[in-house]
């Protein structure tokens, strides 16, 4: 299928869903199609098992600096996939959650149901830390059950991308769940 194409690799401190020791290293292919539409394909691989992964974008797909914003209505929603750039910041404001961007900030690429998975262990931990009578410990609670309810896309829910660099990308499993607002501040001549 290529014509022309062009690779890069990258590496970001994402430790393997798999082993959960290896480290996994990205790599961007971009090939140009003779009508000059693009695809870009990801490639995920770990350094020390054999996990790989692929995924095949349409360069169509708006990676532009800006706000994403997906709806999260019913169990389709849930295998809208994600990636988040580790300089943007991921909110489901409906309840209260957020990942703050950051060299440290964990790297996503997952689905909304992976997303929903993490945020749930996360407020686990904090629960399980509360002291027995912290009053706190009802409104955990109460988050937690949401979350559960948003898992089976019982409670709707907006997932907000907002990536001032670009880069980040979703892919919704129904385009009319999907807004996205483009940062003013940019020119955007290139993805
Ligand atoms: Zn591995």
């Amino acid at each position: 299928m290529s014509e022309k194409s062009k690779e890069t690799e990258e590496e970001f401190s994402f430790i393997c869903p798999s082993c959960k020791q290896g480290k996994i290293f990205i790599k961007k292919t971009v090939y140009e199609l003779p009508d000059k539409d693009q695809m870009l394909i990801i490639k995920f691989e770990c350094n020390h098992c054999n996990f790989t992964n692929n995924d095949i974008i349409p360069l169509t797909t708006n990676m532009e600096p800006g706000i994403k914003l997906l709806k999260i209505e019913n169990e389709e929603d849930l295998k809208s996939k994600i990636y988040r750039s580790p300089i943007a910041k991921l909110e489901i404001p409906e309840l209260e959650l957020m990942v703050e961007p950051g060299p440290s900030a964990n790297f996503y690429y997952t689905n909304v149901e992976g997303i929903l998975d993490r945020f749930e262990s996360a407020v686990l931990i904090y629960f399980d830390n509360l002291q027995t009578n912290d009053p706190e410990k009802n409104e955990i609670q109460e988050l937690l059950d949401n979350i559960a309810k948003a898992k089976k896309g019982e409670l709707p829910v907006t997932l907000k991308l907002t990536d001032e660099g670009g880069g980040s990308y979703i892919i919704p499993q129904n385009e009319s769940k999907y807004e996205f607002i483009r940062s003013k501040s940019v020119n955007s001549n290139d993805i």
